[in-house]
Parts: C-alpha cells; sequence; structure tokens
C-alpha cells in the first residue's frame, strides 16, 4: 500500500480537518509505533498503522463496521429532533469519519445496531432485497398466549400493506415476552404487528441481526465494539 503523509492519515481517521491534524502532530500530541513524530510531511504505509492521539491508542482502519448496544432514549438521525444522536455515543472521530447507522431503530427500541462509515456496505446491508433476517424481543403490554404467535405467523394486515406480513419465526418467551423473526425493515414493524394482533409493544430490543446475536457480545447497553472478521461474516 501507497505512503501517505502523517497530516492525510490522520485525517482520513477522523481527527479533523488537514490543518488541525498538521496542529497536533506539530503540538507532539501524536505518536506512531511508539514514537512522537513532530513532522506531519512524514509517511507511514497506512495499513495496520498503530498511532496515539493525546495517548490513545489506535490501528488506522480504512473503514469501521461497529456495532453498538443502543439504549433507549437516543435517535438514529443525523439531525435528532427530541433526544440525542445515537452518534453522541461514539467517539468524536467517527463522527468526523461520516460513520452512519445501518437502518434505523426506533428512539425508544434498544439492542443491535450496526454503523459503517463504507457506503457499499451500508447499502448492501439495508438493502430490502437482501432479506436479511432480524430478531426483536417485545414486552407486550397484555399478557399473551399461543393465539398471538399464530396470528404473526399466519400474517397480520397493516394499514398501507396490500398484503398480510407475517413473521419467519415468533416465540412467546413467558406471557409478556414475545421474540418476532423479521426479513423485512417496514416503518415501526414489530410495533404496528403486535398493534394488529390486538396487542402493544411496551419495549422492544433487537436481539438478533443475521447470525451476529447480542447474547453473543458480551456488549453493556450504550457501548460498542468494532466487529471483528467472524462477526462481519455472522451478518451474512
Ligand atoms: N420495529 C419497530 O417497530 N421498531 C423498531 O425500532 C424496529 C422494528
Amino acid at each position: 500500500m501507497k505512503k501517505l503523509s502523517l497530516d492525510r492519515i490522520l485525517q482520513s481517521q477522523g481527527f479533523g480537518t488537514r490543518k488541525g491534524c498538521r496542529v497536533l502532530v506539530e503540538d507532539g500530541e501524536v505518536a506512531v509505533n511508539g514514537e512522537v513524530v513532530t513532522r506531519w510531511k512524514d509517511e507511514f504505509v497506512p495499513e495496520g498503522l498503530e498511532f496515539t492521539v493525546f495517548d490513545e491508542p489506535w490501528t488506522y482502519r480504512q473503514h469501521v463496521y461497529l456495532v453498538l448496544n443502543k439504549p433507549p432514549n437516543f435517535e438514529c438521525s443525523r439531525k435528532p429532533s427530541h433526544h440525542p444522536g445515537v452518534h453522541t455515543l461514539l467517539p468524536e472521530q467517527f463522527t468526523w469519519r461520516d460513520v452512519q447507522p445501518v437502518g434505523r431503530l426506533d428512539h425508544d427500541t434498544t439492542g443491535l445496531l450496526l454503523l459503517s462509515d463504507d457506503g457499499d456496505f451500508i447499502h448492501a446491508q439495508s438493502h430490502p432485497k437482501r432479506h436479511q433476517a432480524k430478531v426483536y424481543r417485545a414486552t407486550l403490554a397484555q399478557p399473551a398466549d399461543d393465539g398471538l404467535v399464530r396470528q404473526l405467523l399466519d400474517g397480520v394486515k397493516l394499514i398501507d400493506e396490500p398484503a398480510p406480513i407475517a413473521a419467519l419465526a415468533a416465540t412467546l418467551l413467558d406471557p409478556l415476552t414475545v421474540e418476532i423473526e423479521l426479513d423485512q425493515g417496514k416503518y415501526h414493524q414489530v410495533k404496528r404487528m403486535l398493534a394488529a394482533a390486538g396487542n402493544h409493544c411496551a419495549a422492544l430490543a433487537r436481539v438478533r441481526i443475521g447470525g451476529l446475536a447480542l447474547a453473543d457480545l458480551d456488549l453493556p447497553e450504550g457501548e460498542w465494539r468494532y466487529l471483528d472478521a467472524a462477526q462481519l461474516a455472522a451478518l451474512n
């Protein structure tokens, strides 16, 4: 891979404008492979480069692929209106890199949210024709029995949808908790399906995307991680 000057590398990783990155280097705030570098013109092979900024360690990444365990009362929108945006839960560098959520969760929905600055990845993951399976765990307002499961599996009629919409799978974990697997991402789909089935969704969490399960991540609410190669592959 071609060498790049340190100011360019830092800019690509979200450390500010080119000018701002030059100042960081000149101020002695950046070390590469353990050595402080004060000349921003110094060139390095970016791939795999280990560096620190203000003593915080970073590894160069052409793109970032993240998973966040979304807490309630955060919006996925880049211009949130009533609650803080999910980007406020991530390091500022990721906003500079234009990291965006892959699809959206409602402000009150919790759980798995993927984020990336790789436009091709975002497009591929969120394309409706992909039919990626996602599992949601819903807390119900009223106790339910197998009748609810049957309705969800047979399909329920949503306003504006020509045909009934069915879950791929539905399991009642207890009378107030149902897990629903869907391969579509229509607006408020789980909440609308539960309402159409005569119940009400009191709380909602996304617990699996493809083969990536929240329970396997050991990821507390509000925290994020880089997805590793195996986790990225598990999405497919
Ligand atoms: N279905 C919903 O109703 N809300 C979400 O956030 C996700 C799926």
